[in-house]
């Protein structure tokens, strides 16, 4: 049954946490409803039973296996690193420390360099980042990628990691959290294991450490974090940091870890433009199609989330999966309304407060009517069309609903705004003038 567990486990992990987690591991009985572990270190039982004690009971489970728990234990003839007794004399001083054994996090099989859109704001990060991962003689060393959160520092390590790994398998690639560098830290001065900790630290090929900006303030963290930089320096390895701001700007960080961040090369990822959103959006819609088959989508539905929400790649994802999920439950099609109905919550938070006044006051001028036009009663064409273009505006820029537009155009009914909304979008697909007119409307009021 375990070796097909294990094939099940291999499709559900990725290839890379197979090799690296479960492959080693040995059932070595299922007793009492516990399926119990063999794992040759105590680094690994950790780390499994943190990561993949779930997955690994789940499949278990519907292998009809009698197992209601797992546990890992490491195998009895592993010498216990905590005992300050001498190695045996055979052991070599430095033993090469399996890749299984590396006390790194497990890769997100998703965040590769084919799944990564590429824009202006991130466009230097991600040739940086593909320049490394191709490997050869060292460029850029360390790489230190900076951003906002959700702007995609984490989906670039990963991918290099993944990309890495792809092109040389016998590389040692290390990723992990500034964080979980620090607990692994600690853990090992409160287990005595400070010469394993270096060791492994000190014998991989590839380091990252992800959110390095969490070890300020961390005395002894940043003093073995600024020894374990140079260890790798000097012997010519690659080293990859992420962090929320630049070296110079992060407090409490000493100054000498601060110098040697900025020897290398130093790249910011932007806050995402429309572009890249729109691009981002359009990828991931994509997806969700193929998952969704037979969902009705409407036009314009991306260009409005694009406009509206923050430039979080993250808080966009999730909206779209969750305008998705909204939409199949209740079956009906994606549309601007079901989006501002479905989304409201976000939408209102990352509302850019451009008002339906703004909005009138500049596509008036655009079209050099009056203002007073805009919600008067006239019907004549060049009166009308400058109005419609500013309801659809308003739809699209605002979080106001048709009833509240209408009020805003002279009390007009939002049966009558919604036309009007519609009339533009059907107009900005065979009038080239008009689609211009609105790109440039919408620039100027974001700007
Ligand atoms: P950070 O580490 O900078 O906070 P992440 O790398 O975790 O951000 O990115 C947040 C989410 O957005 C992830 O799901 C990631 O895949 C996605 N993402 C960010 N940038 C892009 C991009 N350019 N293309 C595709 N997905 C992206
Ligand atoms: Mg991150």
């Amino acid at each position: 049954t375990w070796g097909r567990v294990k094939q099940q486990l291999l499709e559900s992990v990725g290839r890379n946490n197979f090799a690296n987690w479960i492959e080693p591991l040995e059932l070595t009985k299922v007793d009492n409803g516990v399926a119990v572990f063999s794992v040759p270190t105590s680094f690994m039982a950790n780390w499994v039973s943190r990561n993949f004690a779930d997955t690994i009971l789940t499949h278990l489970k519907a292998a009809n296996a009698p197992a209601s728990r797992v546990e890992f234990k490491v195998a009895a003839h592993q010498p216990q690193p905590a005992t300050s007794e001498p190695k045996p004399a055979a052991a070599p001083v430095v033993a090469p420390v399996e890749p299984a054994e590396l006390p790194g996090a497990p890769l997100d099989a998703r965040f590769t360099f084919d799944n990564f859109v590429v824009g202006k704001p991130n466009e230097l990060a991600h040739a940086a980042a593909r320049r490394v991962a191709e490997g050869g003689p060292v460029t850029f060393n360390p790489l230190f990628l900076y951003g906002g959160v959700g702007l995609g520092k984490t989906h670039l390590m990963h991918a290099i990691a993944h990309e890495t790994r792809t092109r040389n398998p016998e590389l040692r690639v290390l990723y992990l959290s500034a964080e979980q560098f620090m607990y692994r830290f600690v853990q090992a001065l409160r287990d005595r294991q400070m010469i394993d900790f270096k060791q492994i630290f000190r014998s991989v090929d590839v380091l990252m450490v992800d959110d390095v900006q969490f070890i300020a303030g961390k005395d002894s963290t940043q003093e073995e974090f600024f020894h374990t930089f140079n260890a790798l320096v000097d012997q010519g390895k690659q080293i990859i940091i992420s962090a929320d701001r630049a070296p110079g700007e992060i407090k409490n960080l000493e100054d000498r870890i601060k110098s040697r961040l900025q020897c290398g090369l130093v790249v910011d990822l932007h806050p995402t433009d429309y572009e890249l959103r729109l691009g981002i959006l359009q990828t991931k819609a994509e997806a969700y199609r193929a998952q969704y088959s037979g969902l009705q989508f409407a036009d314009g539905v991306l260009e409005f989330l694009a406009h509206r929400i923050s430039t979080n790649v993250r808080v966009l994802e999730g909206a779209l999966m969750r305008l998705f999920a909204f939409a199949s439950l209740v079956g009906r099609e994606i549309t601007l309304d079901l989006t501002q109905e479905c989304l409201a919550d976000i939408l209102k938070q990352s509302d850019r407060k451009v008002t339906v006044e703004e909005i009138q006051r500049k596509v008036s001028e655009h079209y050099a009517i009056r203002l007073s036009d805009m919600i008067g009663p006239k019907r004549v064409r060049s009166i009308a069309r400058p109005r419609q273009v500013a309801m659809y505006l308003a739809k699209q820029l605002t979080s106001r609903s048709l009833p509240e537009i209408g009020r805003r155009f002279g009390g007009r009914d939002h049966t009558t705004v919604m036309h009007g909304v519609r009339r533009i979008e059907e107009l900005k697909g065979t009038d080239s003038q008009i689609a211009d007119d609105v790109e440039m409307l919408r620039r100027a009021l974001e700007a």
